[in-house]
């Protein structure tokens, strides 16, 4: 996946209350207890970061991952958390 040099994600249940981290998340942001989301960890650009997102955005993630690197063999696809933003600029 590009630049990105280690990555995991885990599907996981929540315990406690958390929030999604898509900027542009609208119909689920609020992960209650009980509900799956996905933890994501990893190195980019030598940073680490790790975020939690709910299933919907992390779905889109993906798709929009696969779509500009795959399909337009693009390096990068959107940073996580500014999914939307980073969406209204590239496909102008
Ligand atoms: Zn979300």
């Amino acid at each position: 996946m590009g630049k990105v040099d280690f990555y995991s994600n885990k599907t996981v249940t929540a315990r406690r209350q958390h929030e999604c981290e898509e900027a542009g998340c609208v119909r689920t942001k609020v992960i209650r207890p009980g509900q799956q989301y996905v933890r994501l960890a990893g190195v980019s650009h030598g940073d680490f970061y790790n975020a939690k997102l709910c299933l919907r955005c992390d779905r889109m993630h993906r798709q929009a991952w696969n779509f500009f690197t795959d399909l337009c063999g693009e390096d990068e696809g959107p940073p996580l958390g500014g999914l939307l933003g980073w969406l209204k600029e590239n496909l102008r």
